[in-house]
């Protein structure tokens, strides 16, 4: 017997049939012995639906109000799925974030986890039933309902697996693993088998969308196996291999990239003619960390004449006319000629924990990209990562190039 949390998304409890195909996969773990919980997300396009009502109501709502509003899908989901269930002959139950608890923070709209009391699952466990626990929520020390941030779900399955000590964390989605990059644009992406929990921590933060980064830290901190597979195979999940997310010592073969991503969410900001001395780049950056934007890739150059330079970076496209604004407000006393700024950019990252041992893994980049007469605007490297920021139009090419380049291609 083992103990496990299945975690089922959106499109996967998306109507009622949906819903009933779950309850069949939950039925067909616990008739094979396991003791199962499940966490849900609210069925697709609720969330988004909830999040409008606000907007619309005031755009400026109280966050607090937010998170009663927003948590109310996975409340739904959670009951329905219970119900069905029990249509099964399965024992179930649903509980709510607080009733769990998962305690979080204070930090509405996007609360962090502090402790899952586990107590009543195991009671509910002990007892031969099923737990269905609302994803996305928890409580404040405050007693206010609090949601994780989109995607959110995720983490609350993790979180629930660490505090059980489960065996095992289940993600069922609507794609069937992780890919090698994304298989709508290069039609030769395949499915790891595995991922490390560091190079999957750089996927979900670069763009890949199919875990929240933070039940990806959450992972790798309490080492929890989790595995991202299809709820739209008919078999149940423990017979279908997905991807499984692991320590790098459960890498049999290590390559030298296991991935490629890619996010357009970032925009180019040039401050031109900056003067060349000390304590400038704290002056430019200060101003805008305090309005919370947050700068990723950063190139400056050297000055030719000793006095001004060029400092390029990044930020996100949704922060690009608050960090204009920031920058022309205090353009006098930071002393530079001109803002420029340019929203079509792709930041393009190949990444791979074979890199630590291997030299030559950034130059090979370079030359695909260079081959393909693609120009590169600025670049970052960490241990594991190589990122290049392009113009957007060279996205599709410059994937597919990279992805033959490091022999990632499906024979
Ligand atoms: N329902 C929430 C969202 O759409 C949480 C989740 O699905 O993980 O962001
Ligand atoms: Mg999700």
């Amino acid at each position: 017997m083992a103990r496990i949390v299945l975690k089922f998304g959106g499109t996967s409890v998306g109507d009622v049939e949906r819903i009933r195909n779950v309850a069949r996969k939950v039925a067909a773990e616990v008739r094979a012995g396991h003791e199962v919980s499940v966490v849900v997300s609210a069925m697709s396009g609720v969330t988004n639906q909830l999040v409008g009502y606000c907007r619309e109501i005031d755009p400026l709502h109280d966050a607090r109000e937010y998170d009663a509003v927003v948590s109310s899908g996975e409340q739904v989901t959670s009951g329905l799925l219970a119900i069905a269930l029990q249509k099964l002959g399965i024992p179930a139950r649903s509980f709510q974030g607080w009733q769990v608890a998962v305690r979080t923070d204070g930090t509405h709209g996007k609360a962090r986890i502090l402790s899952v009391d586990t107590a009543p699952l195991e009671r509910c466990l002990g007892a031969g039933e099923v737990a269905v626990v609302a994803g996305f929520q928890g409580v404040a020390e405050t007693g206010r309902v609090t949601t994780l941030g989109r995607g959110g779900s995720d983490t609350s399955a993790v979180a629930l697996a660490a505090a059980l000590g489960a065996d095992r964390c289940d993600i069922y989605t609507d794609v069937d693993g992780v890919y090698t990059t994304d298989p709508r644009i290069v039609t030769k992406a395949r499915k790891l088998a595995r991922i490390t929990y560091e190079e999957m921590l750089e996927m979900a933060s670069l763009g890949a969308k199919v875990l929240q980064t933070r039940s990806v830290e959450m992972a790798m901190k309490h080492r929890v196996r989790v595995q991202v597979l299809s709820s739209f195979e008919e078999a149940p999940g423990s017979d279908l291999p997905g991807t499984l997310v692991v320590d790098e010592d459960e890498i049999v073969e290590q390559e030298l990239v296991s991935g490629i991503a890619y996010s357009r969410d970032e925009a180019k900001v040039t401050l031109l003619a900056v003067a060349d001395r000390p304590g400038v780049a704290a002056r430019i950056f200060g101003p805008l960390a305090d309005a919370a934007i947050n700068v990723d890739m950063i190139v400056q150059n050297v000055s030719e004449d000793g006095k001004t330079t060029d400092l390029t970076f990044t930020v996100g496209k949704a922060d690009l006319d608050r960090a204009k604004q920031v920058l022309e407000t205090s353009r006098a006393e930071l002393g530079y000629r001109q803002v420029v700024t340019d929203p079509d950019v792709v930041k393009v990252s190949v990444i791979g924990v074979g890199m630590r041992s291997h030299a030559g893994v950034a130059q090979r980049m370079f030359s695909a990209l260079a081959e393909k007469g693609i120009n590169i605007q600025v670049i970052t490297t960490s241990e594991i990562k190589v990122s290049v920021l392009i113009a957007e139009e060279y996205t599709e090419l410059a994937l597919r190039a990279l992805h033959t380049a490091y022999g990632l291609d499906a024979a």
